[in-house]
């Protein structure tokens, strides 16, 4: 091998070198950042789960005949979950006045009639 083709080779190979290193660290960053994200959002649900986002106060799961709402027993603010706002306002009219006159029911302790 002459000096000129040796120095080609080294210069190809270091090339192939550095970009295969390079692909390495970010593969590994991008696994370190997936991690930490991941431990953020665990860490965020164990300090916020069931837990008022207005004052912080823990919240209390109460409900009947398949409707749950979560409430403050603080603020006395009440929450739905992802997708039960969407499934009472679709249900039937007769079904939705009565998930209505329940959720009367548990927000008021039973006070309101009809
Ligand atoms: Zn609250």
């Amino acid at each position: 091998m002459s000096s000129d083709n040796e120095n080609e080779w080294f210069k190809k190979h270091e090339i192939l070198l550095i970009s295969t290193a390079k692909r390495e660290r970010e593969k590994r960053l991008q696994q370190e950042k997936a991690k930490s994200e991941a431990q953020e959002a665990a860490r965020l649900r164990e300090l916020h789960w069931m837990h008022c986002p207005k004052c912080g106060h823990k919240l209390e799961e109460i409900g009947e005949q398949g409707i749950k709402i979560d409430r403050c027993n603080h603020c006395h603010g009440v929450y739905l979950d992802a997708g039960e706002l969407e499934e009472i306002l679709v249900a039937q009219d007769q079904k939705r006045k009565s998930v209505f006159r329940s959720l009367a029911r548990m927000v008021t302790g039973g006070k309101l009639t009809d």
